[in-house]
């Protein structure tokens, strides 16, 4: 009998589910959606209950699809830095606010003037940021004074769903590190962060290794969901790390990479790794292997607005995103734009630059240029906006790369994979399935359930889809390309405070400081 592992991806779009065999092969795929509310200026919450009936259907519809003995563990992907605020009868008092929500900005610059602030980052690995629990803690208590007091506990919405699944408060240890609160060192949470949030420890859930795992659902539920009695629930960890897991990115020479909306870029390590500039985040996955990476907002969504504001506006309004042609276009333009740039950061940054005034430019504009010459200089500005990042992963400690594994919607675009190989001067490998962290779920529940021994093993199942070796001419023409993109950086980073401080921008409208 063929036994499976369901990996269960909670994001922030929609809820995926895979029924994985122990090679790797997907038996079967749920997915069910669910919407973000943003009703307020930077406001970005779901509803827990939405997700909760969402995770019950995904279980439910792939259950249906094979008996009950064969499913002998559900294992558990989410999302990082969301928060819901429960009151001491761990009712919600709080929709799931989540990553993208940006109302913590104050919160996040108080934090950076505190004097505890600077050794923060070096005992929790996680840049001070608006969307980290610990600052959306701190601008409840400031600025939400009455919610804070009937406040009991602080969670995120896995620990949400198995609250409700085993009436529980637990978190592994990824998720609560992505929190801002976790001492590294001990795997527990940090009395000095929690000062700061102004909370105690006991107003959290228990830190449980991402192994860990639960048995014994009230069987009602489990006859619902079409499980066995002996079917284990194993906690699991976050989307990233699991990602980096699910294609097999955990030597260290390999690097995942992602451009969906966002970007980020992930590698493993043996050890934590902190930078000094506290410029990258660090999370455990599992004992001595953690996943370090640096988050930017400038990804996909930069060409996107490229596209619907200069390229075709009009195309855009009338028949939707279509990016072919102008790729296309774009292909048939030098590497480098014939000397044109783009410096992509129409929402601020985040890794490398940790800039929320920075903004976008255009520079060395001429006659000669095209809309096809600016399409490629934003594909190639996203992409050394990346190479900056990859350049703090590889002094962690230092080490040479020998392959980047990509995902997200920009891989539809050769053109886009060629420039990113030639920039990086690296392998690109886009694996054949894009559910990378369903499946980094369900293999680590096959690790949990000692089915799975050698995790570093699973690179050897990742089927390549398509790969992107570099061309030469272009890597030389990009490395000098990429100097003064560097220069330019630097050049600007004063005038960013500049611009945000000059009158020029609609504070109320542009939300200055909060990328
Ligand atoms: P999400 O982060 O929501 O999962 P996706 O992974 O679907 O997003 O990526 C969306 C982004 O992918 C878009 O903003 C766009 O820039 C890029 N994209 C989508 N289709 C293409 C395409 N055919 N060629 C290049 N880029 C694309």
């Amino acid at each position: 009998m063929q036994k499976y592992i369901l990996g269960v991806d909670i994001g922030t779009t929609s809820t995926k589910a895979g029924l994985f065999s122990l090679d790797g092969d997907m038996f079967g795929f749920a997915q069910q959606g669910y919407p973000l509310f943003q009703d307020l200026n930077g406001m970005a919450e779901q509803d827990s209950e939405q997700i909760y009936a969402a995770v019950l259907q995904v279980i439910a519809e792939l259950s249906a699809q094979v008996s009950p003995e064969q499913i002998i563990a559900l294992s558990f992907s989410s999302a990082m830095h969301s928060l819901i605020v429960l009151d001491q009868h761990q009712q919600p008092l709080t929709r799931c606010i989540t990553w993208a929500d940006n109302r913590a900005a104050a919160a996040s610059q108080w934090l950076a003037a505190q004097p505890e602030a600077e050794e923060l980052y070096q005992r929790t690995g996680v840049p001070n940021h608006p969307m980290t629990p610990l600052a959306k803690i701190i601008w409840l208590r400031q600025e939400q004074a009455e919610l804070f007091a009937q406040a009991a506990y602080f969670i995120s919405i896995k620990e949400y769903i198995f609250l409700q699944l085993f009436g529980e408060l637990i978190v592994d240890y990824s998720i609560a590190a992505s929190s801002g609160m976790l001492n590294l060192d001990q795997l527990a949470w940090d009395q000095a962060a929690l000062n700061l949030a102004g909370i105690s420890s006991k107003q959290l859930s228990q830190v449980v290794a991402t192994t860990y795992q639960l048995t014994g659902l009230a069987e009602s539920l489990r006859l619902k969901l079409g499980l066995s009695a002996e079917c284990r629930f194993i906690v699991g960890s976050s989307d990233g790390c699991l990602a980096n897991l699910g294609i097999g990115a955990l030597d260290e020479h390999s690097v995942a990479l992602t451009i969906g909306t966002s970007g980020a870029l992930r590698r493993a390590s043996k050890t934590a790794y902190l930078d000094p500039a506290a410029r990258t985040f660090c999370y455990p996955l599992l004992d001595n292997l953690w996943i370090i990476g640096g988050p930017v907002n400038s990804g996909g969504i930069v060409l996107q607005w490229f596209y619907e504001q200069i390229y075709a506006p009009q195309t855009s309004a009338t028949l939707g995103n279509d990016y072919t042609p102008m790729l296309a276009a774009a292909a048939q333009i030098n590497a480098g734009s014939d000397g044109l740039f783009f410096l992509p950061y129409l929402a601020g940054e985040r890794a490398p630059l940790w800039d929320a005034n920075a903004r976008g430019s255009f520079f060395g504009l001429s006659h000669q240029h095209t809309k096809e010459h600016m399409a490629r200089a934003v594909l190639e500005g996203i992409s050394f906006n990346l190479r900056a990042v990859l350049e703090l992963l590889e002094i962690a400690p230092a080490t040479s790369l020998n392959n980047i594994i990509a995902s997200g919607g920009f891989a539809h675009s050769s053109l886009w994979c060629q420039i990113l190989a030639d920039i990086f001067n690296c392998e690109i490998l886009i694996p054949e399935s894009v559910e990378s962290s369903c499946w980094g779920a369900a293999l680590l529940g096959f690790y949990a359930c000692d089915m799975v021994t050698n995790l570093s093993a699973s690179k050897n199942l990742l089927k390549i889809g398509q790969l992107y070796t570099p061309n030469l001419a272009n890597v030389k023409r990009y490395a000098q390309s990429y100097q003064l993109f560097s220069d330019l950086n630097q050049q600007l980073k004063p005038l960013y405070l500049k611009l945000a401080q000059s009158r020029i921008i609609n504070t109320d409208k542009e939300q200055i400081c909060q990328s």
